[in-house]
């Protein structure tokens, strides 16, 4: 036991000792609140208690993984892998599967992720005929969203005064009925989308004692992390739980609330103490993260909130760098200059690359600092944007998997009824959903009985249906003894979705097999992994739970290794790094325009800001641009006020870096140009040398594939080639992808593109 607990401050210590009832343990970052929480479970094991009596919620699945590696070093690999630990998601999607007969469902449900609800969500409201202008989907299911995680049931909302006149001021008041068509439609179709996990769960355990009940035995301790970005709905199910026994430790931060927009609700912590009154409060300190100098600024931005819990943070380590402040003239220049700054990091400091991380507001800017990156063959890591899983060709994939595994599935019929194209259209779509709704059965009752539900269709169109049906059919027996890997390269053959990609020999169709090989790749190693774990029949079901509740935190490669990190702030939560670079921090960006409209916005944005900055171990580097290309244009752009909340002393900052009127920045801004011009002339000319060289006329070239493969093998950085599709071009970074060789090349009118110098087309000029 010892050796646990000396591994932790007094502090520190009692907090994971305190086991006899409710606790709260609120500090600011890198305290070790999640370190507490790690021993704690180490301590409850090592004092007898089994692993599968444990309930520990963590935000991302990445932080679940992480935790349980650490908890298998501190007491052994076996236990470990039998505590419940996962996301809130994860954890009651199990549980809502294997009870959910209880609720109307089947275990087989599938679930909706955002883009399918806002497809549903759009689909209603054409079906209702209303305006999409004012019905926007996205802010339709915003708030379809917020009050499922308010816990408001469709009859509930219909039934709130309050919120239907506030749908009617905002000219949405058929809002109440999209809602309630929606929740049919996911229940007609045995799915459900994120928030039903947590709707569903609590209206499991509200109405149903005996599982309530057994719930509580089974979790006899529960733990939950960053607990400062639950929500209501997360909240009551914690309540639910551990309602009985009252042992329950959250941890968590005010200062880090940065979740609202979804619903998360800064109230659960401070009102942990009501709805637990025995609770014991420990605060944390010491932060053990990061340099005085970080944790000094960090302290001096985040007292510029009114609303927050009073902490006063110190640390112990090397007084260390100051936070440097760069400006930069155009947002192209604040990539030039974060990537330089890297190399140099590398090169004078031997820093590794998987020990930096940029860190920026929004998806949007991470493309300029993959041009900087690439340009100076700096590898990296994106994590978010268009996740793998939301790729076009995998989608389509893992919607045939869907609708095997529960082919009530509405979303994932209607994406894979004709693709790849097999003569369905959509006039016989429509016929197929008007006659499913008026039956109230699903799509693929209607095509199974086409007969019973008196389907008018010709007679080709009925033979295309039928072997679709058929095809279908075909796979949903076979799911019955294949596993997952072999079924997925079944249906991935038989559909002919593996030759329609095979056959299209563009890069982008090259992309499209190797995406495709990817996922089986997954499915394979998923399927090993579990076998490892002791599962023997490794279902597409399981696949399908794990890759439908990844998060952004989830979504990068496999490869975390030697690489700089790219992400956006909220996804950088609970991380560290040893430098961090806080890019685009600029008014209207950062805080963003949309936040600064409601009350309460710029208060989180400052915490954004706050957890930004406190990500970093050694140096954090804060930049911006004075010229910003958003939206089709280039405007001039102001450096974020938040900067002025930062205690100066902390700060080490060019002279003049910041404006002080607005005039100030539009000049700045016609000077910015010209430099930008300027400073663009060198860069973008730098890779390619002037080379004497022979030409060759393009088609000569292209028809001996000895002789491209010969190009291949002498392509390198700085080349001018001429691509049989592309034109010309300059190669600007090569990187060995497997066995295979991709470069990476500017065009003169196709812009960027990746070659796989194996398939490509083209010689070197
Ligand atoms: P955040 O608010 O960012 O989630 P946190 O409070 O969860 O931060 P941790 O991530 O648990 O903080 O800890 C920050 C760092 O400090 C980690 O690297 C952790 O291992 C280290 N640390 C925490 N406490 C101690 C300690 N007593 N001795 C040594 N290292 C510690
Ligand atoms: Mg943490």
């Amino acid at each position: 036991m010892e050796h646990l607990l000396s591994q932790l401050n007094q502090r520190q210590r009692e907090a994971v000792e305190f086991c006899d009832g409710p606790s709260l343990i609120i500090a600011g970052a890198g305290s070790g609140k999640t370190r507490v929480l790690t021993y704690k479970i180490a301590y409850l094991l090592e004092q007898g208690l089994p692993p599968y009596y444990i309930l520990a919620l963590t935000f991302t699945n990445k932080a679940a993984r992480e935790m349980k590696s650490r908890i298998a070093e501190l007491v052994g690999e076996k236990k470990a892998r039998q505590l419940w630990m996962g996301t809130f998601h994860s954890i009651f999607s199990r549980m809502l599967r294997s009870e959910a007969e209880r609720i109307g469902f089947t275990s087989n449900f599938t679930i909706f992720d955002a883009s399918d609800s806002a497809n549903l969500v759009r689909l209603i409201i054409k079906e209702m005929q209303l305006d999409d202008k004012v019905y926007r989907p996205g802010a339709v299911h915003g708030q379809i969203s917020r009050a499922k995680n308010g816990l408001l049931t469709p009859g509930m909302y219909a039934q709130n005064r309050e919120i239907i006149e506030y749908d009617r001021l905002a000219k949405r008041p058929q809002l109440h009925e999209i809602y309630r068509l929606y929740q049919n439609r996911l229940k007609a179709a045995n799915s459900m989308d994120f928030d039903d996990l947590l709707l569903y769960t609590n209206i499991l355990l509200r109405d149903n004692p005996d599982v309530l009940e057994n719930y509580r035995n089974r979790f006899q301790f529960i733990l939950v992390d960053e607990y400062q970005d639950t929500n209501f709905a997360q909240h009551l199910i914690v309540k639910q739980l551990a309602g009985e026994h009252h042992r329950v430790c959250v941890v968590g931060d005010d200062a880090q609330s940065i979740y609202s927009f979804r619903g998360a609700n800064i109230d659960n912590i401070l009102k942990f103490k009501s709805t637990f009154p025995q609770t014991r409060i420990f605060k944390l300190e010491q932060n053990y993260r990061s340099t005085k100098n970080i944790v000094n600024a960090a302290n001096s931005l985040i007292k510029k909130n009114k609303e927050q819990i009073f902490k006063e943070i110190f640390s112990e380590n090397e007084e260390g760098e100051k936070i440097e402040v760069v400006s930069a003239f155009s947002d192209f220049e604040e990539g030039v200059i974060v990537a330089n700054k890297i190399a140099r990091m590398r090169f004078e400091e031997h820093a590794r690359f998987s020990d930096i991380a940029i860190l920026y507001r929004t998806n949007a800017q991470s493309r300029i600092f993959e041009e900087s990156l690439r340009k100076k063959n700096i590898p990296y890591i994106i994590y978010g944007g268009l996740s793998f899983y939301q790729r076009k060709e995998i989608k389509d994939i893992i919607s045939y998997f869907r609708l095997i595994v529960n082919p009530g599935d509405e979303e994932a019929f209607r994406r894979v009824v004709n693709y790849p194209a097999r003569g369905i259209g959509d006039v016989t779509v429509r016929k197929l959903s008007e006659k499913a709704r008026l039956h109230n059965v699903s799509l693929w009752e209607v095509i199974s009985s086409p007969l019973q539900y008196n389907l008018e269709v010709n007679a080709g169109t009925a033979r295309k249906l039928g072997l679709f049906h058929e095809m279908i059919g075909r796979f949903i027996a076979a799911n019955e003894t294949m596993s997952a890997f072999e079924l997925a390269q079944m249906v991935i053959k038989e559909t002919g979705i593996a030759r329609e990609a095979y056959e299209d020999l563009t890069p982008e169709g090259m992309s499209r097999t190797q995406n495709i090989q990817e996922l089986v790749n997954a499915i394979n190693e998923f399927v090993s992994e579990r076998k490892e774990e002791g599962n023997d029949a490794v279902r597409l079901v399981d696949f399908l739970s794990e890759v439908s509740l990844l998060t952004d935190q989830d979504m990068g490669d496999d490869d975390e290794k030697e690489k700089v990190t790219l992400m956006t702030v909220h996804t950088a939560k609970g991380l560290e790094f040893d430098h961090v670079f806080v890019v685009g921090m600029e008014e209207d960006l950062f805080p963003s325009s949309m936040a600064k409209s409601e009350p309460r916005g710029l208060e989180e944005e400052r915490r954004l800001f706050y957890v930004a900055i406190t990500r970093a171990r050694k140096t954090c580097t804060i930049t911006f641009a004075r010229s910003r290309f958003r939206n089709g244009v280039t405007n001039p752009t102001r450096e974020s006020q938040f900067l002025k909340d930062i205690d100066p002393r902390f700060l080490l900052m060019e002279q003049k870096t910041l404006t002080t009127s607005r005039e100030g920045s539009a000049d700045g801004f016609w000077e910015s140009m010209r430099q930008r011009r300027e400073s663009n002339m060198p860069e973008r000319a730098t890779p390619a040398p002037p080379q004497p060289v022979k030409r060759v006329p393009l088609q000569a070239a292209v028809s001996s594939s000895a002789k491209i493969s010969e190009a291949a093998e002498q392509l390198m950085v700085g080349n001018v080639i001429e691509h049989e599709r592309f034109g010309r071009g300059v190669v600007t970074s090569i990187e060995l992808l497997g066995g295979d060789k991709r470069a990476f090349v500017t065009f003169d009118s196709a812009g960027q593109k990746q070659l796989l110098l194996k398939f490509a087309k083209f010689r070197i000029v």
